[in-house]
Formats: structure tokens, sequence, C-alpha cells
């Protein structure tokens, strides 16, 4: 048979096709009126996405540039920062912080983990600064309590500003960003917003504005409060990334289509959409008799599975990809080998979790040789969670898109 190649990876994600053509059509300068009207309603249209009254900025980098400006651009050095850290996301900011010239404290869980809001409570400090964390650590699949870590902040009166990685949870997660108190959310192009990588993005709360007034790490590129001026004009301090900013539109008109016009209700179905392909994969892989690395705090941005006991998880990548070309993660780091990850962020939806869930099968009967395990056991738990016999999230699927 042919082999279409799919991505189910946590970044970069499925493409959205409209948001492609828009790309190619994007042949405008940036100094323009045409330029200021796509960046301004771009920059209302994230608000909305990421459910805020906060300004947004937006930067052309990964969404690491966003981590480091979020670092730079609020933190002095000595500062005392406190980072929650479960996986390579979160030794990123502890990186960061680090290079920024913190003193940093970390409380940190085991890969595949989470941490306890008491835990946190035990090492927040009078003089802790900032409190960095993910809201998803994509490299185990764990979500962590952005919400519990708001509440602990504001009940403690703790000044620090709480400061989220949500590159793979804004999509995934429902979150109440002021209502919380979340004083910086990330995100990223080439997740959630099914657009290529190049684009990053960041809620500032006014507290936040407030404290960088009398930070003093150094900055230049990743000017936070030259790029707000620059954005309430319409324009950007440097070249913006034209073509990205194009998609990243059609990509919110799309979400706010689905809403029946409404962006917000739109990202709503969205994260119940990732939140439904999860638990379908989850009641899979565990009907193969496989077990899940993060059983106890799963994210909808992808789950991670160990494969059987002796078993290189890279057999599994490698046989999704030369049998179904279906492009699946291994294990980061040290957990090479260890797990495999599947997502369900951005453009995935029913057929395509369907699809990937066949594909195991063939995986677990014929490489992984699971003893007892039978075509259509997989399948028929993630049918029955679809059909809502198994508890799943209220919303419905996204609409299907063709034309991959
Ligand atoms: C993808 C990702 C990042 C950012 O990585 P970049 O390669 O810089 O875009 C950061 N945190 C999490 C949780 C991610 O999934």
């Amino acid at each position: 048979m042919i082999r279409k190649t799919r991505l189910f990876t946590p970044g970069p994600t499925p493409l959205l096709p409209a948001a492609q053509f828009a790309m190619a059509a994007a042949d405008i300068h940036h100094r323009t009126p045409e330029f200021r009207a796509l960046y301004q309603r771009v920059l209302e249209q994230l608000k909305t996405f990421v459910g805020t009254k906060n300004d947004v900025i937006l930067l052309a980098s990964s969404g690491t540039g966003a981590m480091e400006a979020a670092v730079s651009n609020l933190t002095s050095p000595g500062d005392r920062v406190l980072v929650l850290s479960a996986g390579k996301f979160g030794e990123r900011w502890v990186a960061l912080a680090n290079a920024f010239g913190c003193a940093v404290d970390v409380v940190k869980a085991p890969y595949g983990q989470t941490f306890s809001v008491d835990e946190v409570r035990n090492a927040l400090q009078s003089d802790t600064r900032a409190v960095f964390m993910q809201a998803t650590e994509s490299s185990t699949g764990v979500r962590h309590d952005v919400e519990g870590v708001a509440r602990l902040l504001k009940r403690a009166g703790s000044s620090a500003l709480l400061i989220v990685d949500g590159i793979t949870g804004l999509g995934t997660t429902h979150f109440d960003v002021d209502g919380w108190g979340v004083d910086v959310i990330i995100g990223g192009s080439q997740k959630a917003v099914m657009i290529p990588p190049g684009l990053a993005y960041l809620s500032v709360s006014d507290r936040a504005w407030e404290a960088m007034e009398t930070s003093r790490n150094p900055r230049y590129y990743f000017d936070l409060r030259k790029e707000r001026k620059n954005a309430h004009k319409g324009e950007s301090s440097y070249t913006p990334a034209v073509a990205l900013i194009a998609a990243l539109g059609a990509a919110l008109d799309f979400l706010a289509a689905q809403g029946g016009g409404d962006l917000a209700t739109g990202r709503d179905a969205l994260v119940d959409n990732a939140e439904k392909c999860a638990a379908m994969t989850r009641a899979a892989v565990e009907a193969m008799g496989l077990r899940l690395f993060a059983p106890d705090s799963p994210a909808a941005a992808a789950t991670a599975v160990l494969p059987p006991a002796g078993v290189d998880s890279g057999v599994v990548v490698k046989e999704l990809k030369n049998r179904f070309g279906a492009v699946i993660t291994n294990g980061q780091g040290e957990m090479k080998g260890q797990i495999f990850r599947v997502a369900h962020i951005g453009l995935f939806d029913y057929m395509d979790t369907i699809a990937i869930i066949g594909a195991l099968e063939h995986v677990a009967v014929s490489t992984l040789k699971i003893p007892g395990f039978e075509f259509g056991q997989a399948l028929a738990a993630a049918q029955k969670v679809f059909a809502g016999e198994t508890p799943s999230p209220k919303h419905e699927l996204i609409e299907a898109v063709s034309a991959r």
C-alpha cells in the first residue's frame, strides 16, 4: 500500500490547509496599512485564544525564545526564583534562569509524575520573585496543576510572578488566565494553532509589566516593552514573520468558524477535542496491555506509553513510520527508548485517532506480539470512549478537515 505521511507529534503538529494557503499568499510589506491591519487583528484574536484581557506579544522565534524573554525581562541577577520541574522542559526553565544569574530553587518530580501543591508551598520563600512551570510537560505527557499553584500564590499572599510555559497547554487545557492570576503564559505556533514553527506568543499581566520597570537583566531582541509599544501601533520592532502571522490569522479564523463564529467557543472545542482524542488513546493502549507513563495526571497534549518490558520504544516509532507513514515521537534525552508519545494537540480528530490506534494494533500483534491481544480490542475501547460509554468531556470533536 502507499504510505501517506502524517504527523502525530507534539510539535510541529499537522498544518491547517487554510493556513498554508494564507502563508503562500502573504506577499505584503510589514510597514504598510495592510500589515498593520493584519497584525492588530491577529493580536486581538490571540487574546481571545489565550483567554485574557492582557496584552499578548508575538515574537519571531520558537517557543523557547518567549521563555527566554520571560526570564530576561522579568528577573535581575541574584533574584530568587522557583522552578517546578518534572521533565525536559522544566529543566529548560532551570537552565534559562541560571543563564540569567538567578538563584534557582527547584521543586522536582520524577519523570511521568507531577508535584503537589504542598511541595510548592514548602519551597516558596518570602523573597521568591517568580515561579516558573509548564502547564503540560510534553516530554513525559504530564499535566501540571496551574490553577492549584496560582491559588496557592494568592492564598500565601506571595508577590511572586507566575510564569507558565503553556506551549502545549494552550489549546489542550482550559485556563482562566486572568481569574487565576497567571502573569505570563507562553504559546508556540507549531503546537495547537496548527501552523509551522517560527512564532512564539505570550500574554503579560499588569503586575509583570510593572516588574519590568525595575528588572535588570539584559535584553535586546526580546525586549517586551519595546514590542508592546510597537504592537499598539500595529507594528513589530523588527521584521516580523509576515507569512506565519497570516497563517495564524487563518488558523484562528478556522477555530472561530468551528465555534459557530465565536473564537472562544472554538478554542474550547479544540481543548475538548484534544481531551477526547487523548482519552480514546489512553483507553486503547491500556486495552493493549501497555502501561501509560503518566497515569495519574495525563496531559491531553500527548499520551506517553511504556513499551512492553525489554522492548525499545524506538521499535514502535520505526514500525509506525515504515508501515503506515505515521510519525510519532520517542522519549527525549534519557527517556529515549523508554517511552513513545502520540500527540493530540491541534488538528487531530476522530479519524486520525482511530487510524493511529488501528496502526498501533498491527504493531502490537505482529511486532510486539502482546500475549492475548487481538485485533479490535484497542479500537473497541476507543470507540466506547467516543460514544460516551466511558466518561469523557462534553464538547464534540472538531469537524474533520479534508485536503491533507
Ligand atoms: C515545544 C515545547 C517548547 C518549545 O520548544 P521550541 O522548540 O523552542 O519551540 C517548550 N515547552 C514545551 C512544553 C514544549 O512542548
